[in-house]
């Protein structure tokens, strides 16, 4: 008797541990069935997770690329054509904005008072013959539409279509025009010294990493109208 009831007395709590263990290794099962749904939705939330993190310097390249994206292409930025009611002529073959008109006689003039005589080369062009420059000399001197974007704009993209450029040369050294050699005549020393008084800057000068130097190539930017033209361009990239 006394060793039965050892017996019970032991028997019981075993009973109850064994409960215990049922219990356990019941919520152990439903764990392992449920182990792979488990696994499967910590991962989708840790992969979303991980997604988010990576795509957030993404978004932000994204976002810094578009706000940066300014039409350009071969290096040239759009310019409208200019309407015609606002061109007026300056010689008989040469028409520019009519912004800039005065600005720009008022330079030649006080050029002449130093002993130096300007010469207006180019002022408006249209697209439709800027289209010709641009695609005749190209097929002329056998070059690539890349390389000819370097010296010369595609149509659309020329600074000569907004009216207020102007290509310059020295009337006392015309083998010059358009060349790069224009640099080292009277009229472009006195144009580095004096043109900012008119309003009028280099285009294109020896920085720019897409367009050739061309220290003839003035623009006009002493207009409201002119500035919003050049923006763009004069905003750092
Ligand atoms: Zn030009």
């Amino acid at each position: 008797m006394e060793l039965n009831k050892d017996i019970n007395q032991f028997d019981i709590p075993l009973a109850k541990r064994t409960y215990l263990n049922n219990k356990y290794s019941t919520l152990l099962k439903k764990l392992l069935i449920f182990s792979p749904f488990l696994f499967l939705i910590f991962s989708i939330a840790a992969l979303r997770f991980i997604k988010i993190i990576k795509l957030e310097p993404l978004n932000n390249l994204k976002f810094q690329v578009e706000r940066n994206h300014d039409g350009r292409i071969l290096g040239h930025l759009p310019y409208n054509e200019t309407p015609k009611e606002k061109l007026v002529l300056i010689e008989p073959n040469i028409a520019v904005h009519i912004d800039m008109r005065d600005s720009l006689l008022e330079m030649r003039e006080e050029a002449k008072k130093d002993g130096i005589y300007l010469v207006f080369l180019s002022g408006y062009r249209s697209i439709n013959l800027q289209n010709d420059i641009f695609y005749s000399l190209k097929s002329i001197r056998n070059q690539e539409a890349a390389d000819r974007a370097r010296v010369s704009a595609p149509p659309g993209y020329s600074e000569h279509s907004t009216g207020f450029a102007i290509d310059i040369g020295d009337a006392s050294q015309r083998e010059t025009d358009f060349e790069i050699d224009f640099e080292n005549t009277n009229a472009f020393r006195w144009l580095i010294k004096n043109a900012a008084k008119f309003h009028f800057k280099l285009s294109f000068n020896k920085d720019n990493k897409y367009i050739d130097y061309e220290p003839w190539h003035w623009r006009y930017e002493g207009s409201i109208e002119a500035l919003k033209v050049f923006e763009s361009s004069n905003r750092k990239l």
